[in-house]
């Protein structure tokens, strides 16, 4: 059976004393058996605290990734990490344009792209997030804006391909506080157009289809049931350990 994947990014939270107590937490959940046996989950923390959950989820089956990675080769770059030095600290995922990442720090569908093709260089496995914006929705240009997104974001793996490749479709206004959870028909409507850019640029290749912005334990059911959907990407609503196996239970 396929896994789902249920996963959550961290964003800019976290000492390394709350990450250390939230892989410890996920830990006792794994061995204790009470995280469904089809749910693929994987945690995103800052990269600052990589390499000690790495050490902590060893052996889970948990899944840890980066939030983020520079697409050059390692050297002169201040204040950047590279895609190798993620993996080195433990990252078998790496997150890329995500929407805070687009409008806050001005990350381009160019960069996305050298993202891309740097992280399958490295042999991660590239979580590409792609999303319309609120104006972009009622501009009635969501499919167009989600399609060239992906497009672009495969553009420069020429004969390069991922083991495989995460995409989450992640509405803008549906992420962070004030965000609206999608409906099944919006959600429906964005993953349709994943799927079949996917199955147009990359057919070859395993993919996992993911939707996220504002999931949380009470609307997680009801997003799985009925969309054709591989998984669930999570933000504030899985922060705690218990949040994130609440959800875990409802998929
Ligand atoms: P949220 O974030 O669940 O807090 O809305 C989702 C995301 O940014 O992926």
């Amino acid at each position: 059976m396929a896994p789902f994947w249920l996963g959550t990014s961290w964003k800019m939270t976290k000492t390394l004393d709350e990450a250390a107590a939230y892989a410890d937490d996920l830990r006792s959940a794994v061995e204790a058996g009470s995280v469904p046996p089809e749910v693929r989950l994987f945690v995103l923390p800052a990269a600052t605290a990589l390499a000690s959950v790495r050490d902590r989820l060893a052996g889970t089956g948990v899944a840890l990734g980066s939030q983020n990675a520079h697409p050059g080769p390692d050297g002169a770059v201040t204040g950047e990490v590279s895609m190798s030095m993620v993996r080195d600290a433990g990252a078998s995922i790496v997150e890329i344009g995500h929407a805070e990442r687009r409008t806050l720090l001005s990350e381009t569908d160019d960069m996305v792209a050298d993202k891309v093709a740097a992280a399958v260089s490295a042999g991660l496995r590239p979580l590409i997030c792609v999303g319309e914006t609120s104006a972009e929705r009622a501009g009635g240009v969501t499919q167009d804006v989600l399609a060239r997104q992906l497009r672009h974001a495969l553009s420069r793996l020429g004969t390069l391909r991922p083991i495989e490749l995460l995409v989450a479709y992640e509405p803008h206004w549906a992420i962070g506080d004030g965000g609206r959870t999608a409906t099944p028909g919006e959600a429906a409507e964005g993953l349709a157009v994943v799927r079949r850019v996917l199955a147009e640029d990359l057919a070859d290749t395993p993919t996992a289809v993911l939707y996220g912005g504002s999931v949380h334990a009470g609307n997680a059911a009801g997003l799985v049931t009925g969309l054709d959907v591989d998984g669930l990407f999570v933000g504030r609503a899985a922060w705690t350990a218990p949040g994130l196996l609440d959800i875990a239970r409802r998929c």
